[in-house]
């Protein structure tokens, strides 16, 4: 980065910090990850100079000779990954995906029946605070208390109830699996669109460790950033019967120029995911979010449905007596970067919640297995026991520094 150095120091050391900050942390966002060297060149290239509205082949502007190779690249790469007759890979990222999904389905007013933000849905599956739940009619479904599960037969029910013209099924906080097939039976019968939201768990369905929606659901959105391990966009996948439609609303519905440098990037994560490494990857993913759960468990935690079948976990932290809020900024001044989140019923308000949610996909990137969650586990412990000690936070930041040493990031200078 030697240019921005000259032109813009400033900026410049504060991505090397970023850069060195995002080194020596244990990164437990599990939506985060950590993209590859490839990918990085790839999305920092000259192809963010052009502009290329339409699609491969059917463009408004001349001089698309090399654009169009690198969109039809992802396209086929995405079609042949997860087994689809169409991708669209122009959304800007995943929330307008989402927006684009339910604007070439729906009409405004129709009814989207998606799981509650409270109990691990999206903003996007119809909260009150997103346009989603403003121009559609929003209704839920959430988890058993008892269970910390979707219960199918609750989803079933409230489907029949409400008649919606859109089912939604995809989270950001939920640690077991989506029965895509039931969902999928439910969306028919009651003749909804269903639409599997996999933005968080794209990279286990491409290892085979979480079951594909592919068969079951009408529209497949995904982003391409999280597990995926790709550039920062999303990608909808669907049968070739919606293909004009949800094309029509990624463009010109809802965006202009689609961001060529990222195309050319998710083009390359999505050659990286086609290999027997990242499904190794994908396993090993979930393994340790196993791992971490049960070395959790062992130190007295309160997991939300007890464990985890993906990549995720949610601490109910309630009978420790700590906010999650308090927890999250503890572990972060320990070099352990996790976000407060809200569990399941919480009677506590959304800015300062019960639980605090993890996840392993980073830190999988960085090669570290079984055993580093163990570790992970004991500084995480050691940490929220005596949650008020800074001194102790700095000597495990200390600590965490040193093994992360051990533990190269794809995509950072060692
Ligand atoms: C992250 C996420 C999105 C939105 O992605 P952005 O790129 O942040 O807009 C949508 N749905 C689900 C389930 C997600 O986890």
């Amino acid at each position: 980065m030697e240019a921005l150095k000259r032109t813009d120091p400033e900026l410049y050391e504060i991505i090397e910090r970023e850069e060195r900050y995002q080194r020596s942390s244990i990164r437990l966002i599990p939506s985060e990850n950590y993209t590859s060297q490839a990918v990085l060149e790839a999305s920092g290239s000259v192809l963010q100079n052009k502009y290329s509205e339409g699609y491969a082949g059917k463009r408004y502007y001349e001089g698309q000779r090399y654009i169009d190779r690198v969109e039809r690249l992802a396209v086929t790469r995405a079609e042949e990954l997860f087994g689809a007759e169409h991708a669209n890979v122009q959304p800007y990222s995943g929330s307008p995906a989402n927006f684009a999904v339910y604007c070439a389905l729906l009409e405004p007013g129709d009814t989207i029946l998606g799981m509650a933000l409270a109990h691990g849905g999206h903003l996007t599956h119809g909260s009150d605070v997103s346009m989603t739940g403003r121009f559609w009619n929003p209704v839920r479904y959430g988890v058993r208390k008892e269970t910390g599960r979707i219960d199918m037969d609750e989803v079933r029910q409230i489907a029949r109830a409400h008649r919606p013209k859109m089912l939604v099924a995809g989270a950001s906080a939920y640690p077991r699996e989506l029965d895509f097939a039931a969902f999928g039976e439910i969306a028919h019968e009651v003749g909804a669109h269903f639409l599997a939201d996999i933005s968080h768990i794209a990279g286990l369905v491409v290892a085979g460790v979480h079951p594909s929606p592919l068969p079951h659901a009408d529209v497949v959105m995904t982003t391409t950033h999280k597990t995926l391990r790709g550039p920062r966009g999303a990608m909808i996948l669907c049968g070739a019967d919606l293909a004009a439609a949800i094309d029509k609303a990624v463009f010109p519905g809802l965006q202009g120029g689609p961001h060529n440098h990222t195309t050319a990037a998710i083009a390359v994560a999505l050659k990286e995911a086609a290999s027997e490494e990242f499904r190794e990857y994908g396993r090993q993913t979930v393994r340790n979010a196993q791992a971490l759960a049960q070395h959790l468990l062992e130190h007295g935690y309160d997991l939300v449905s007890g464990g985890t079948d993906n990549h995720l976990l949610l601490i109910d932290l309630t009978n420790r007596g700590i906010l999650g809020k308090k927890a999250a900024k503890a572990l972060d001044r320990a070099g352990i970067i996790c976000n407060a989140n809200a569990v399941p019923f919480d009677p506590r308000p959304a800015f300062s919640p019960s639980g605090i949610r993890l996840g392993t996909p980073s830190v999988t990137s960085r090669g570290m297995k079984e055993a580093e969650m163990q570790q992970i586990a004991a500084w995480m412990n050691r940490v929220l026991q005596d949650v008020e000690n800074e001194d102790l936070q700095k000597a495990i930041s200390a600590e965490v520094r040193e093994f992360c040493r051990a533990f190269p990031a794809p995509g950072l200078a060692e």
